[in-house]
């Protein structure tokens, strides 16, 4: 039986749960997916420490996002 379409990444096995596993997935693809920089317009925005973004191109940091975990 297939349940849903969010992916489950596989680095937690068969531990903790689903619920607890598909939360993890969604934070971490969250983190990890590609983010437009508001200044420059490359897709190059990383998540520096929590709720602070920087561009690796140009070096502009943004704020924000903190919560949207
Ligand atoms: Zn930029």
């Amino acid at each position: 039986m297939v349940r849903g379409k969010e992916k489950v990444l596989k680095g937690l096995a068969v531990k903790y749960g689903r619920t607890l596993r598909m939360r993890y997935s969604r934070m971490q693809l969250l983190l990890k997916s590609r983010r437009r920089c508001p200044s420059c317009g490359a897709l190059k925005l990383r998540r520096k420490v929590s709720g602070i973004w920087c561009c690796l191109k140009c070096g502009h940091e943004v704020a924000g996002g903190a919560y949207d975990l």
